[in-house]
């Protein structure tokens, strides 16, 4: 029995249209699979995914299309991987295992063998000879997850192409390890999780350490709207800062006689000492060194402020979400030390604007994206202040565009891309 596959949504029509033409330049045969994953912005809790702690991200209306078609006859069992965004792949053969290659970490095909090989893990019946083309509205490496959204993407498509169901979490997992072991990025497993489970219209709080999660309604726009800045700038620390900084979490959670920071609630509850866990890490100050210190208040601080969001964002308290995305930059800035100059100078440019509720950087920092929450009398004059400032203050341009909770990773059905013009 065949189900109905939704259409594409209309959203995506730039990104099937380019994944189409890339299709059509390996393969004369039309679209046979269709998937597409979003990337994400994060509402509140940086840097606590990796110390098991609570994150609420919601799905964004920018995603990575991919597209899939037999390869003409006779061309053998390979498949032919191209992304529109960044070039054409080496041939795959999925008939050998396919193992990590480090020598290719930083290519844009490894996100993609690397899901390729977990389908290979489950005996999943790959045909041979096929086709994929990937292309996103998802900017690249702007911190908005397009990396994600490329793995999710293979990963619904894949599920299409070997006719099988993964079980969400598990679909997650698999994404993440292929980040993990295939392009070499450390990450904690919320933009897998989001871009694989995310509901249109509610953020997702996610658990990490049971990796649990429970959808909550975002605002409709006509209370609010979440702005994206994007200082287009990364700069080169990022990767040893965040190593860095990882270790310093490490390293408190040890000094606190903690497996990892989150278990800090637990053990404030288990003592006979008042207070929670920012008081229980208060008391152990003189244990830690200050970079420890620092770095433990800001992840303990951030999970309580998520929960409050979460509650906040329930109850359709704006003004007090907006203030937690406040207090989370002002934490990342002055404890967590990753924010830079650039996102700084977005986020007070924005919070300076009447009608902004609250504004913070998104994602890992030293670059990339912030994001502000908008009433809707501010959407009409904040973008072009923020975007003034940003100019005099750097003499280059950041963007900004809005952006709408929505689905994760779906199946959609191949007819529905728009045939090639000619
Ligand atoms: P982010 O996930 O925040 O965008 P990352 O550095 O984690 O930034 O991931 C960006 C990398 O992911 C790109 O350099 C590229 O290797 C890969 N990638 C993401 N999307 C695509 C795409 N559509 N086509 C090819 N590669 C992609
Ligand atoms: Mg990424």
């Amino acid at each position: 029995m065949t189900t109905r596959l939704p259409p594409l949504p209309h959203h995506l029509a730039r990104p099937a249209a380019r994944a189409a033409a890339r299709l059509a330049a390996l393969t004369p045969a039309p679209p046979a699979w269709a998937a597409f994953a979003p990337g994400r912005v994060n509402l509140i809790g940086e840097h606590t995914d990796y110390n098991l702690g609570l994150v609420l991200p919601f799905a964004i209306d920018l995603a990575c299309v991919a597209l899939a078609a037999p390869l003409p006859k006779g061309q053998g069992t390979h498949w032919a991987l191209a992304s529109d965004d960044l070039g054409r792949a080496d041939l795959v053969d999925p008939t050998t295992f396919i193992e990590p290659d480090p020598a290719s970490r930083g290519h844009w095909s490894a996100y993609v063998r690397g899901v390729l090989r977990h389908f290979q893990d489950l005996h999943a019946a790959l045909p041979h000879g096929i086709a994929v083309a990937f292309a996103s509205s998802v900017p690249l490496g702007a911190g908005l997850s397009s990396s994600a959204s490329l793995e999710a993407a293979a990963a619904t498509l894949l599920e299409s192409i070997a006719g099988i169901t993964l079980d969400p979490r598990a679909k997650a997992n698999a994404c993440r390890n292929a980040e993990h072991d295939f392009a070499g990025v450390p990450c904690g497993i919320m933009d897998q999780t989001v871009s694989v489970m995310a509901r249109a219209g509610h953020a997702l709080l996610i658990d990490c350490r049971d990796e649990s999660t429970r959808h909550v309604p975002m605002p409709p726009p006509d209370l609010a709207s979440i702005l994206v800045i994007n200082t287009r700038v990364k700069h080169a620390l990022a990767d040893g800062a965040y190593a860095e900084r990882r270790q310093a979490c490490r390293r408190a959670a040890q000094r606190l006689g903690l497996q990892d920071l989150r278990a800090a609630e637990a053990a404030a509850q288990n003592t006979a000492e008042s207070g929670g866990p920012l008081a229980f890490l208060e008391r152990r100050r003189t244990a830690l060194d200050p970079d420890a210190y620092r770095a433990a208040h800001h992840v303990i601080a951030e999970n309580l402020r998520v929960a409050d969001a979460a509650r906040a964002l329930a109850q359709g308290d704006l003004v007090t979400l907006g203030r937690l995305m406040n207090q989370s930059h002002d934490s990342l800035r002055d404890d967590f030390r990753v924010s830079c100059t650039e996102l700084d100078t977005a986020v007070d440019a924005a919070r300076d604007c009447p009608g902004v509720l609250g504004a913070r950087m998104t994602g890992g920092g030293f670059g990339g994206c912030a994001i502000a929450l908008l009433q809707p009398h501010a959407a009409t004059h904040a973008p072009e202040a923020i975007k003034a400032r940003f100019l005099d203050a750097f003499g280059s341009p950041c963007e900004t565009f809005t952006v709408h909770a929505s689905d994760g990773a779906r199946s959609f059905d191949p007819s529905s891309v728009p045939a090639l013009p000619g």
